[in-house]
């Protein structure tokens, strides 16, 4: 079973920071490709760059046809908004079935037709905040943590310590 995040309404620059951040966070905690809906090469080498370091075969796309990708997507469609059913409502039926997910999420306000096209409309409580923030709770309770502690297979390995920082290098054989 595989997690796909949709970006919807990425903006130049402004969203760079944002945008980047949203798919280190996709790929930490488990998904396994970053989707967005337009294509911005500063984001995609920004995550690029965290992969061939840290590991994992995490991906980046563009669509051209955000509606035709989410029509076609075979599995589980699941949009974050604040509008939506409270996770704690809803979560443990999201979890029944091993489909694949597609995770939505917006910037600018997104279109109205997002909310009957998906199977699931998800708030992460109803107050607005952000689409980072969402996406982490919801992966962080839809893999029961696990994201956490997997082996990201990278370059670089962090040596957990008390104090202080430790860092192998050149671990990938
Ligand atoms: N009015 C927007 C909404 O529909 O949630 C808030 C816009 S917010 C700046 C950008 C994105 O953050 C939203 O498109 C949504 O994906 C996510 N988001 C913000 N608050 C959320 C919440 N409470 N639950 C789920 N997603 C949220």
């Amino acid at each position: 079973m595989q997690v796909t995040v949709l970006r919807l309404g990425h903006r130049y620059m402004r969203d760079k920071r944002i945008s980047t951040h949203i798919g280190l966070v996709a790929r930490a905690f488990g998904a396994c490709e970053l989707v967005m809906d337009l294509k911005d090469p500063l984001v995609e080498e920004s995550i690029q760059q965290v992969v061939s370091e840290w590991g994992s075969s995490f991906k980046v796309h563009t669509t051209e046809n955000w509606k035709k990708y989410i029509k076609e997507f075979r599995g589980d469609r699941i949009h974050l908004t604040m509008y939506g059913i409270n996770i704690n409502q809803c979560m443990d039926k999201i979890k029944e079935t091993p489909k694949d997910k597609l995770i939505i999420i917006g910037g600018k306000k997104v279109p109205s037709e997002v909310y009957s096209l998906v199977d699931y409309n998800v708030a992460i409580g109803n107050q607005p905040h952000s689409e980072i923030s969402a996406l982490s709770v919801f992966l962080d309770r839809f893999f029961n943590g696990t994201g956490l502690d997997k082996d990201f297979g990278g370059n670089k390995k962090i040596i957990p310590q008390k104090h202080g920082k430790k860092v192998l290098e050149n671990q990938k054989t």
